[in-house]
């Protein structure tokens, strides 16, 4: 049905996936695209082939009432809201693409299958909607590389739009996964943003010693009751080859994940180095 409909739009459209549970970080991705394009469609799909852990599957939060709500106000043209058979016709069956690595660096290693289980479910996404352009956050930095090596390996004309940030008062980046943090988790969590921060002003001042501070930085955390770093580290914003010393490229990316419990929070921050 959503073929058909696209196939009498003519004008631009822009696509907006998400797994539900809408906060304004979605909110300001589907504000960029109704700005932009002619028609926004915006998908919620939990998507099963992402989750390496079941049980995280099963407490993704739903508050579909409220999502709906927020994107009717917003005045998103077509909202997507496929059942799993739809989107996975043939079972389990999944395709495996070749992303150069990106999806088994970092966060992969963390969640094996994650990334491909994404790069699958905007296959099948993307050929339906044929968007003109598709919105990601920076929140989830290695995924904007995964998905833009997608749309290159399989040839298509979508254009992939990076936007920034959407972060609480205090820094900490919205996420529909914040909705298990208690009130003083939420508070406390300030310091995965203070502690990228302090990293890249101490990295401006002494970039020979990216390491050390980066250990340093791993320990403030580790040291704070709450929060366990699974990792923390400096890599090359387009390769996401790690760099412990210089010389360095133009562009670092610092990405981290960090455990409070079972939450597994993820934040990360771009500095430009003058190639030091
Ligand atoms: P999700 O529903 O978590 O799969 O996220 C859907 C899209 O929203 C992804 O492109 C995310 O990167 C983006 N997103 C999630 N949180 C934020 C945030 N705090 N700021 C900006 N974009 C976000």
């Amino acid at each position: 049905m959503l073929a058909g409909y696209r196939r009498f739009h003519n004008g631009s459209v822009g696509f907006v996936p998400t797994m539900g549970a809408l906060h304004h970080g979605h909110l300001s991705l589907l504000t960029s695209s109704i700005r932009k394009n002619d028609q926004t469609y915006c998908s919620i799909f939990v998507n099963p082939s992402q989750f390496d852990n079941q049980q995280d599957l099963e407490r993704y939060p739903n508050t579909i009432e409220s999502d709906l709500n927020a994107l009717i106000d917003l005045g998103v043209d077509v909202v997507y809201l496929p059942p799993v058979e739809e989107v996975y016709p043939h079972g389990d069956h999944q395709n495996v693409y070749d992303l150069s690595g990106l999806d088994v660096a970092i966060e992969g290693a963390s969640r094996p299958g994650h990334f491909q289980g994404v790069a699958n479910v905007l296959d099948r996404f993307f050929r339906l909607v044929q968007p003109t352009r598709a919105y990601f956050g920076q929140k989830d930095y290695q995924q904007t590389l995964v998905v833009k090596r997608l749309v290159e390996i399989l040839k298509l004309p979508t254009s992939i739009e990076v936007c920034p940030i959407v972060r609480e008062e205090n820094g900490l980046a919205m996420s529909s996964r914040n909705a298990h943090l208690s009130k003083e988790e939420k508070q406390e969590a300030s310091i995965i943003r203070k502690t990228l921060l302090w990293i890249e002003r101490e990295f401006k001042r002494n970039p020979h010693h990216l390491q050390k501070i980066i250990d340093d930085a791993k320990k403030q955390i580790n040291d704070h009751p709450f929060f366990q770093v699974d990792y923390l580290l400096a890599a090359d914003a387009q390769t996401l080859v790690e760099f412990e010393q210089g010389p360095f490229p133009d562009q670092l990316v610092l990405l981290t994940v960090v455990a409070c419990g079972p939450v597994r929070l993820l934040d990360n921050h771009l500095i430009h180095t003058d190639r030091k």
